[in-house]
Formats: structure tokens, sequence, C-alpha cells
């Protein structure tokens, strides 16, 4: 286990990094009390929601020292939370267990922190380290049970559970909400000219392509073979109707290289707008009829639920 403070007192550009033995039974608890800690490692049980964990974790640090900002950064995980306000004066901390980075947390506030304060801080990033570690193994499992492991877009039970969270939130805000269904043209025919290996290889490539084509709000999933559906939040009917074009166009125009072999092909899309007296299933049933109507309509092309 492996804790290292970064001391950074910012109003003369001072900064250093010091490997800090942060074992939980440490003695050098500085301003931490028993209770205190017992405290802290208690909360810290609770959740193994990496955000929740933070937000106890600066909950019951601050109880001890008084700062006015905590930051926390994990780029690996894309993780950054932000509770308070930052300040001039700071105190970093860079966690990791078994050599394994897990974040860096800085605490910061007007006044410099006291010896005995950046001690007492250091002593209380230590308890961080198993519950962190934890949270993010559960949140990584997580993130993998939800999407498909060729194409890393989200699975078909994830689009079940998005579509009723977004038709929720569309009926209670009155905002509309899109589905694009696609599938790829005469895809058969990669699998019997080059191979499954090559189909798959096509398969991910599609998957990229079309998550270059999405904004951040839209959101990939696979829903089986090689028929993929996004789901667009906030956008009505046009505003898919123009990606589903978009990525139809980008398709048709790009050559695609898999095992040294360079394949054209072309996706036909479905495109239908949620309204709120339809359920969940009905949108993308809608946006599937759409699909067919575009395949029957010769491919490579967008159609329009009514
Ligand atoms: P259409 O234009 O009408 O959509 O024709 P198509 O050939 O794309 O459609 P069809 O449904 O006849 O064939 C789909 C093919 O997709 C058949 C199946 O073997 C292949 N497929 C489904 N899942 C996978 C996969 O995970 N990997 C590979 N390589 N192929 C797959
Ligand atoms: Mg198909
Ligand atoms: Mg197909």
């Amino acid at each position: 286990m492996q804790l290292d403070v970064i001391w950074d007192a910012m109003d003369d550009g001072d900064a250093m990094t010091n490997d800090v033995p942060g074992a939980p039974d440490s003695p050098r608890g500085g301003v931490v009390g028993k209770d205190e800690r017992l405290r802290l490692t208690q909360t810290l049980q609770t959740t193994l929601n990496v955000q929740r964990l933070l937000e106890l974790f600066a909950q019951e640090c601050s109880k001890v020292v008084p700062f006015d900002g905590l930051d926390f950064v994990h780029e690996a995980d894309d993780t950054r939370l932000h509770i308070g306000t930052a300040a001039r004066h700071s105190c970093s901390y860079r966690l990791s267990l078994e050599t394994k980075g897990l974040g860096e947390v800085t605490f910061s506030r007007a006044t410099p922190f006291t010896d005995e304060e950046t001690m007492g801080l250091d002593f209380l990033a230590s308890h961080l380290l198993y519950p962190l570690r934890n949270a993010q193994l559960y949140q990584q499992a997580l993130l993998v049970a939800a999407k498909d492991s060729l194409t890393r877009a989200y699975n078909r039970a994830t689009l079940e559970q998005s579509l009723h969270r977004d038709a929720g939130l569309a009926k209670r805000h009155g905002t509309p909400f899109s589905v694009i269904m696609l599938d790829l043209d005469h895809f058969k025919r990669v699998n019997d000219r080059h191979g499954h290996i090559t189909g798959d290889c096509v398969l991910k490539e599609a998957a990229r392509l079309f998550q270059e084509c999405m904004r951040e709000s839209d959101t990939l999933f696979r829903f089986g073979g090689e028929e993929f559906t996004i789901l667009l939040s906030n956008s009505d009917r046009e505003g898919a109707r123009q990606l589903a074009e978009r990525i139809r166009g980008s398709m048709a125009a790009r050559t695609i290289h898999c095992d040294g072999q360079e394949l054209r092909l072309t996706v036909s899309a479905g495109v239908a707008q949620w309204s709120d007296d339809e359920s969940p299933d009905r949108v993308l049933l809608r946006s599937d009829q759409a699909l067919y109507a575009a395949k029957e309509q010769g491919r490579n092309r967008v159609a329009l639920a009514p």
C-alpha cells in the first residue's frame, strides 16, 4: 500500500512529493481522534458508489480539518469531482494500492494548513484507500456487465433500462426523445466472403463510426447481431434524422480496413420520436418498422416513422 502526499504551498509555488506510511493502523493521526477514525471507517463502508463515497469522505474530514474545497481526479476512470470551492492553499494525496493508481484527492482552503492538520489529512486519506478501490472495482464490474464485449456499445439489457428511464424523464419534463434503429446492409455477405473474424472486426469498426458521428448525449446500444440502436435524449425526430443521415453518409463514404482487407458497406436506418401516450417498447417497434421500410426502399437510406 502506498500513499504519496503532494504538499503544494500554492502561494510561493513550492511543491513537494513525499511518501507517507499511510497504513490505517498508523499512529500518526495528528488531529484525528479514535472516535473520528471509527466513524470515518464505518461511514466509508456504507456505499460502493464512488461519488457518494467521496462526498461522505469530505463530510467526515471537514469535521476534523476544516477546508473550503475537495477535488478528486482519476484520469483512468475519467472521474472528476469537485466539492465546495477550490482555494489558494492546497494539500494533495496521490492514492495507490498495490501499484495501482486510484486517483488524486486535493483539499484546499484560504488559510494554510498546519503541520498537525496535514498529518491528520494524511491519516484520513489513508482510510479512503480500500473503500475507494472497492467502489472503483464495483463500478468497473457494472460497466462491463452493461456493455457488449465485442463492440463496447451498451447491450440490449441496458437499452431496456435506458428506454424506460428516458421515457420517464421525457414525460416528466415534457421534452422529446428519439430512437434510431440501424442495420448493416447485406452483412451476411461479409461473413460469407471474408469469414466471421473479419465480420466481427467490421462490427467493431461500424460501432466506432457510429460513435464518431454522435453527440455526448446520444447513447449507442448493440440491439443484437448487426443491428444497433441509438437513443437521443432531448431530441426530436428531425434531430434524429440528421444524425441517422450523417451516419449513413459516413458509412457509404468510408473504406473499412479489417485483417488487411478493404471493405465497403452501407447502413439503413429507421427513426422514431417517442410520443407520450406510447410504451417505451412501442417506440422501438416503430423505429424497427421504419428500418424495415428503408430496407424495402432499397437500403442505404433513412426512413422516418409516422
Ligand atoms: P440486410 O441488408 O437485409 O440487413 O441483410 P443482412 O445480410 O445484413 O441480414 P441478415 O439478417 O440476413 O444477416 C445478418 C448476419 O449477421 C447473419 C449473421 O451471421 C451475422 N451476425 C450476427 N451477429 C454476428 C456477430 O456477432 N459476428 C459476426 N461476424 N456476424 C454476425
Ligand atoms: Mg439484421
Ligand atoms: Mg443487416
